[in-house]
C-alpha cells in the first residue's frame, strides 16, 4: 500500500512539471516572437564586435634564491616587454576601443523598454511575461568585454627539485606598461640610453643561469676552469659569460663558461 501511495505522489509531482514546462515554454514563445526589447537588442548587437581578451601575464619560476630575492616583479616585466611589447600595445588599443565601443553600446541599449510587445497579451499574465522576457534579455545582451588592461606578473622561487616555497606577484595597468614601452623603445642599437631600464634587463639576464643550468655548464666543460684548467676540487668554480651581460652577452650555453674564482676576477668585464 505504501507504495502506492508513492508512485501516486510521483505520478502528481511529474506531472506538475510537465505541465510547468508547457505553460513556461509557452511565455518564451510568445517573448520571443513578440519583444519588442529582444528584437532591437539583437539589431543592436549586429552591430557591435568586441576584441577578445589575449593573456599577457607573465610567470617565472626562479631555483636561486639571491636571484628571486634581487629580481623584482617590474624588473622582469621589462625583461619580457623587449619581446612583446608591438604584441601588448595592439591589445591596449583593443581594449581601449572596447571601451569607447561598449559605453556607446550601452547608451543604445539603456534606451530600449522592457515589457512592450507586437500583439495583445491575451490571456496570458503580464508579469510572469515581463520576468521571462528579462531572463531572454540577459542570454542575449553582451558581456562587458575586456576594457581594463593589465599584466600580472607572478615569481616563485623553488628548491632546485622544483619545489616551490616563495612567490611574489605584482599587477601593471595599461599606462604604466605604455611608459615602460616608451623608455624600452629609447635604445642605441642593442643598448637602452635609460639606465634603470638597462639595469632592470641585465639583472634578469643574469638570473637566466638557474643552478640547474650552472650544473650543466660545471659538467659540459669537465669540472674544471677553462683558462688555467684548475679542478674543482682545488678551487671554486664560477660561471663566467664568455660576452659579458653589460656589453650585451646573454645567458645562453655558447656565451657561459666555467672559471675558477681568480681567472674570473682577473677576466673582470674583459671579453675573452
Ligand atoms: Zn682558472
Amino acid at each position: 500500500m505504501p507504495f502506492l501511495i508513492f508512485l501516486f505522489l510521483s505520478l502528481i509531482i511529474t506531472i506538475f512539471f510537465i505541465v510547468r514546462n508547457l505553460i513556461q515554454k509557452k511565455y518564451t514563445v510568445f517573448v520571443l516572437q513578440n519583444s519588442i526589447y529582444l528584437k532591437k537588442l539583437q539589431e543592436i548587437n549586429c552591430k557591435y564586435k568586441f576584441f577578445s581578451h589575449i593573456d599577457f601575464n607573465q610567470s617565472h619560476t626562479y631555483d636561486n634564491e639571491n636571484f628571486y630575492c634581487d629580481i623584482t616583479c617590474l624588473d622582469y616585466l621589462i625583461y619580457q616587454l623587449q619581446f612583446i611589447s608591438t604584441k601588448v600595445i595592439d591589445q591596449i588599443n583593443k581594449e581601449k576601443q572596447n571601451n569607447r565601443l561598449y559605453t556607446e553600446y550601452q547608451k543604445e541599449v539603456v534606451a530600449l523598454e522592457v515589457g512592450k510587445f507586437l500583439i495583445d497579451i491575451g490571456k496570458l499574465k503580464y508579469d510572469k511575461l515581463v520576468a521571462t522576457e528579462k531572463r531572454l534579455i540577459n542570454q542575449t545582451i553582451f558581456a562587458k568585454p575586456h576594457t581594463n588592461f593589465y599584466i600580472a606578473v607572478t615569481l616563485f622561487c623553488s628548491q632546485i627539485n622544483g619545489r616551490i616555497y616563495a612567490k611574489k606577484n605584482e599587477i601593471y595597468y595599461a599606462d604604466d606598461i605604455l611608459a615602460l614601452i616608451k623608455r624600452l623603445r629609447n635604445r642605441n642599437g642593442t643598448f637602452y640610453n635609460d639606465r634603470a631600464i638597462w639595469d632592470s634587463i641585465c639583472r634578469v639576464e643574469r638570473g637566466k643561469v638557474s643552478n640547474k643550468m650552472r650544473f650543466s655548464i660545471y659538467q659540459r666543460d669537465g669540472y674544471r676552469c677553462r683558462k688555467c684548467g684548475v679542478s674543482g676540487r682545488h678551487a671554486q668554480l664560477e660561471v663566467d659569460h664568455i660576452i659579458p651581460i653589460a656589453k650585451g652577452g646573454k645567458s645562453t650555453y655558447n656565451n657561459l663558461q666555467t672559471l675558477c674564482h681568480k681567472c674570473n676576477v682577473e677576466k673582470g668585464d674583459n671579453l675573452y
